[in-house]
């Protein structure tokens, strides 16, 4: 289907060209058309479906129709990156339209963005927190809103924002359109649209809470104090040209980035405690390729929307599915592959396999070739400096070295292959009763993990 059918405005077409978009994503053809009907909708679909633009194009199609008379539209998304970049997006699309939008979040002045406000704008992104600081005796300000979208609302269910959100929308007019977006639908969720839409149309792209179907993914089982050399030992690989890894911890991120520092690798980190600036400043360091590791947090990570991310890494396993499912949803984003490499140490194997049982399937654990797993029984070696633990084990008399692709460990087999091999066999793998999945990869695909056997 083309962009053409949706009945989306020509100068917005004419952007969505410009920007290389050939054909809508699954999730902006279900709700462009609704969206341009005037429903309220509820939209189920994951981190890199596309979403984004799944909202923006309809409503920048319909308030080009008449002319500005003050804040139309109101965005609210949880955190600061992913309004920079919803605002980024709403640029790209309306550069050949006379709309006007600006920003709302916290860390910065509110003086500029009191000045928006007050000056009119078309369309506002934000997060709850400064918006309700902000929206406080300025209601009249917001007294003409056509639109409001909740972004990634599970997140924001997650994150406690669920009362600032109430008190916005009692600041908004009851005449309104609502878009609502999630990558879940639970009970709480859906007890929230209940409270906020108006009959609302539900579109839903994938399986709720199947985890990207473009990222293949994999398992490195570990011990605790040998993951930062496995790490290192794995980017060793030029293939993992931006990558994006996830900590439990503030200081476990700065910790990681300092060793990888240290070991000559470029990273950078994005966490709750570093400013604003710092955190746009990494992120555009790693966009822009100036540094090839990105370390952060679960919800700094949240709204990161970067291109080209080739590898996802779980540098420590996250406790619950969606947080698994959001993190991996950085790489393989829109129709790009990406791989996603999880560290998993005892204490994280209940997870993993709750994990497992959520999916429905199962997910290969990959052996390390030519790293010194014994290295174990040496803690103390850890802190070794750059190379610790990538060293290579000494070749025995007769050895036989496999350098080029990781395998598959022990007993396990593999049970998971990249998306295009999925895609070239027509069916989609599933995993049966017994674990066992079928059309299971050959054993050399694996190697892709390592960005070997990559093809073009
Ligand atoms: P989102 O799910 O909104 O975060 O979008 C994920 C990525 O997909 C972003 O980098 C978008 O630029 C990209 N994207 C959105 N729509 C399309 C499309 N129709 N074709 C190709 N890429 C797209």
């Amino acid at each position: 289907m083309p962009f053409r059918s949706l009945g989306l405005n020509e100068a917005i077409l004419k952007a969505v060209q410009e920007t290389g978009y050939t054909e809508p994503t699954p999730i902006q053809s279900s709700a462009i058309p609704f969206v341009l009907a005037r429903r309220d909708l509820i939209g189920i679909a994951q981190t890199g479906t596309g979403k984004t633009a799944a909202f923006t194009l309809p409503i920048l199609s319909v308030l080009s129709t008449a002319p500005s008379r003050g804040i139309r539209a109101l965005v609210i998304a949880p955190t600061r990156e992913l309004v920079v970049q919803i605002e980024e997006n709403v640029r790209v699309y309306a550069k050949h339209l006379p709309l006007t939008v600006a920003t709302i979040y916290g860390g910065v002045s509110e003086k500029p963005q009191i000045k928006a406000l007050e000056h009119g704008v078309d369309l506002v992104v934000a997060t709850p927190g400064r918006l309700l600081d902000i929206i406080r005796g300025r209601e009249k300000a917001f007294a003409g809103i056509e639109f409001l979208v909740l972004d990634e609302a599970d997140r924001m269910l997650d994150m406690g924002f669920v009362p600032a959100i109430r008190q916005i929308v009692r600041l908004l007019p009851r005449k309104r359109q609502t878009l609502f977006f999630s990558a879940t639908l639970s009970r709480e969720i859906e007890k929230l649209t209940g409270e906020f839409l108006h009959e609302p149309e539900t579109v839903e792209i994938g399986r709720r809470s199947n985890p990207a179907e473009t990222v293949a993914q994999a398992v490195y089982e570990i011990t605790p104090h040998l993951k930062v050399p496995l790490l290192q030992h794995l980017l060793q690989h030029d293939h993992l040209s931006m990558v994006l890894v996830f900590t439990r911890t503030k200081h476990g991120a700065d910790k990681i980035a300092k060793r990888l520092i240290a070991a000559g690798i470029t990273t950078a980190t994005i966490h709750s405690n570093r400013s604003q600036n710092q955190r746009l400043r990494a992120l555009t360091e790693f966009k822009e390729g100036k540094v090839r590791v990105l370390v952060a947090t679960d919800i700094a990570a949240r709204g990161i929307d970067v291109d080209g991310i080739s590898h996802v890494i779980n540098f420590d396993f996250p406790p619950n599915h969606e947080d698994y499912v959001h993190r991996i949803g950085r790489t393989g984003r829109a129709k790009s592959a990406g791989d996603a490499i999880s560290f998993v140490t005892r204490e994280d194997e209940d997870a993993l396999r709750a994990l497992e049982r959520f999916t429905r399937r199962s997910v290969p654990r990959l052996k390390a070739e030519g790293f010194d797993y014994n290295a174990a029984s040496h803690p103390r070696e850890e802190g070794r400096g750059p190379g610790a633990g990538s060293r290579r084990p000494a070749r025995k008399p007769g050895e036989i070295r496999t350098p080029r692709h990781d395998s598959v460990q022990g007993p396990q087999q593999p049970r998971h292959a990249h998306f295009s091999e999925r895609k070239k066999s027509g069916k989609p793998r599933e995993a049966t009763q017994s674990g066992e999945v079928k059309n299971a990869p050959k054993k050399g695909s694996f190697g892709r993990f390592l960005g070997f056997g990559r093809k073009g």
